[in-house]
């Protein structure tokens, strides 16, 4: 049996910065490597989706200016149906701007309220300082079932808050994170993951992609479905010497 993943990927053309779109390659060459298939699904404004057929969905960052266009397509067209879909465990990463419009709202530096779909509890308030820089989050092994070492590069100006219903990604190592202030990283919820790593990251960090396919794979066929693993050697020493290199130098 051939297995099929469906990737979603919410507004290509409005959220897409440093490099964003490089994990939908990513994904798409880690299936195609292994035999799955993989079609990519562009959802832009006015798209319907049936969300029960999408397996994993893509949602990248944006400027708030690039939000403000969008945030009340997604909270009406997508919010309802895809809030239900990742409360029945679709898998769902989104980073930075698509991070924030999945919380409860992302009030903007200069006084902007863009409403979020409350999918995961976490809110945002944009500052006046930026926090930029490259970033090492070590995460949580009750989300992963591993401790490992994330590399990515950080620029939002939105300080994200998490409530009760989620848990942090990750510890901050190097780097500012979620606020800058509690040392946590991102947002899980079920099988969705929000965080600010743009870089882009999953080229660079292998075992979060895997971690995405193997999980849509589970969902869709059930426990049998495990992946082959790949030769990451290269990817994997080049995040190590990027984690060695910040842990010594800072960022
Ligand atoms: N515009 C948002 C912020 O500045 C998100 C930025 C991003 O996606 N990199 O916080």
């Amino acid at each position: 049996m051939t297995w099929q993943i469906r990737l979603a990927h919410l507004y290509p053309d409005h959220m897409n910065i440093y490099g964003d779109r490089g994990n939908i390659i990513a994904l798409r060459q880690r299936c195609r490597w292994r035999g799955i298939a993989c079609e990519v699904i562009p959802v832009g404004p006015g798209a319907t989706v049936d969300w029960s057929a999408i397996d994993i969905a893509f949602f990248g960052g944006g400027q708030d200016s690039g939000q403000a266009l969008i945030a009340e397509d997604f909270l009406v067209r997508q919010g309802p149906a895809l809030r239900a879909a990742i409360n029945d465990g679709l898998v769902m990463l989104a980073i930075c701007g698509g991070y924030q419009l999945l919380g409860h709202y992302f009030l903007t530096h200069d006084g902007q309220r863009l409403p979020g779909i409350g999918a995961l509890d976490v809110y945002t308030v944009g500052g006046k300082e930026r926090l930029i820089g490259n970033i090492v989050v070590e995460t949580d092994p009750a989300v992963f079932g591993a401790t490992f070492r994330l590399v990515g590069f950080e620029n939002h100006s939105g300080r994200t808050y998490l409530g009760a219903g989620v848990r942090p990604l990750g510890r901050v190592l190097v780097g500012r994170g979620n606020n800058g202030e509690d040392g946590t990283e991102g947002a899980v919820y079920r099988n969705t993951i929000g965080c600010y790593l743009h870089g882009s990251l999953l080229p660079k960090n292998p075992q979060l992609a895997d971690h995405l396919i193997a999980a849509a794979l589970r969902r869709r066929y059930g426990a049998a479905a495990h992946l082959q693993p790949l030769d990451d050697a290269l990817e994997l020493r080049a995040q190590q010497v990027m984690v060695e290199r910040m842990l010594r130098m800072g960022r």
